[in-house]
């Protein structure tokens, strides 16, 4: 979530007239090419198909953090993962991005799955624990420190280090919650599409993601999942007495 500012006035060496930052720019330009060219001779014709549809089964909602890139995490190709990211995986019931993602994802590609996916030692999530003061974001985490307050008691019992991905994973199980209350997902279940929505965290520290198993496919099956899994979470985390 935060950003590497470098000065842009630094001249670059091979090309007087380019700087440095515009070098840097080529470098992903010509890596684009590469990729490009790769793919299309792996799988010939792979851009002209993706042109006529795109079909994906899965919309992933996870944080904008640089180090979860969701396709590469799951091996999937273009076409196949329907993406929105944004600071702390927060899905809002105000929040019209997300929304219309959802909406756009359910209603006219009809994904099967909603994964709302965190991760290990979230900037955001840090920032909502202890209270940090780190900008204009502080108003998107406020929205994180409301499961902090609704969970203050027991994180209280977790051991200090632990503390920042515990609140992680009570993070996801709310956000999945929020995203199964949308209006969007609501339809979809009252008019009988099969979508089922699920909450996953990812290990920065050894590149797997788990599921924490809040996996509701209605309406009905919202609070007991919901419920399982923030019963998993805290035995997870229990303190040993
Ligand atoms: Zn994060």
């Amino acid at each position: 979530m935060y950003v590497n500012a470098k000065p842009c006035e630094t001249r670059g060496r091979d090309n007087p007239g380019m700087t440095n930052n515009n070098q840097e720019l080529q470098d992903l330009l010509d890596n684009n090419k590469r990729w490009a060219a790769e793919t299309e001779s792996r799988e010939p014709g792979f851009f002209s198909r993706l042109l006529k549809q795109q079909t994906p089964q899965y919309l992933w909602i996870g944080c904008a953090d640089s180090r979860v890139p969701a396709n590469e995490l799951v091996d999937l190709l273009p076409g196949e993962l329907f993406v929105h990211r944004n600071v702390a995986n927060v899905v809002v019931h105000s929040d019209l991005n997300c929304l219309s993602v959802m909406q756009f994802a359910v209603d006219h590609l009809k994904v099967r799955h909603i994964i709302v996916v965190g991760h290990s030692n979230c900037g955001g999530v840090k920032a909502a624990l202890y209270d940090l003061r780190v900008g204009l974001v502080e108003n998107w985490i406020r929205h994180v420190q409301d499961v902090r307050h609704m969970h203050r008691e027991w994180l209280d019992t977790v051991d200090e280090p632990r503390r920042v991905d515990a609140l992680c994973e009570l993070n996801v199980l709310e956000q999945a919650r929020n995203a199964c209350h949308t209006t969007v997902v609501q339809d979809a279940w009252a008019r009988g599409q099969e979508v089922v929505v699920h909450g996953w965290v990812y290990g920065l520290h050894n590149g797997l993601l788990e599921d924490l198993h809040i996996t509701a496919g209605s309406a009905d099956a919202v609070d007991a999942a919901y419920r399982r899994a923030l019963a998993g979470v805290k035995s997870r985390y229990a303190t040993a007495a």
